[in-house]
């Protein structure tokens, strides 16, 4: 995405905000099995808002994944599971098969 291209903030006629290279981050990124857990565990209706900020995706695209674990019979199995943490800062972590947040393994190397 060129970078000069407008960084006004929308919504669609829903009120939701529509994708935003700097509030949605993650937006084209595969969800993780920690994100997953993530998700599960905090999805109830009327908070998808936040949710989905907190995870860099727009609210649409976490309500379609949500749908689709649910589809698959994923979404009981991630709930259940514990989220993972930065061993280092204790921040939630999404990606997979790492002990530290990026920017813990940053300030490492
Ligand atoms: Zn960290």
């Amino acid at each position: 995405m060129p970078e000069n291209q407008t960084s006004e903030v929308q919504y669609d006629r829903w009120k939701r905000l529509k994708y935003h290279p700097d509030l949605h981050p993650r937006q084209r990124e595969r969800y993780s099995d920690n994100e997953n857990v993530y998700i599960c565990k905090h999805y109830v209706r009327g908070s998808v808002k936040t949710l989905a900020l907190d995870v860099g995706r727009t609210e649409h695209s976490v309500r379609q994944h949500v749908n689709h674990l649910r589809k698959l019979g994923k979404f009981e199995h991630y709930r259940l599971q514990d989220e993972v943490y930065c061993e280092s800062c204790f921040d939630l972590l999404f990606a997979d098969d790492v002990k530290v947040c990026d920017s813990c393994s940053q300030n490492n190397t």
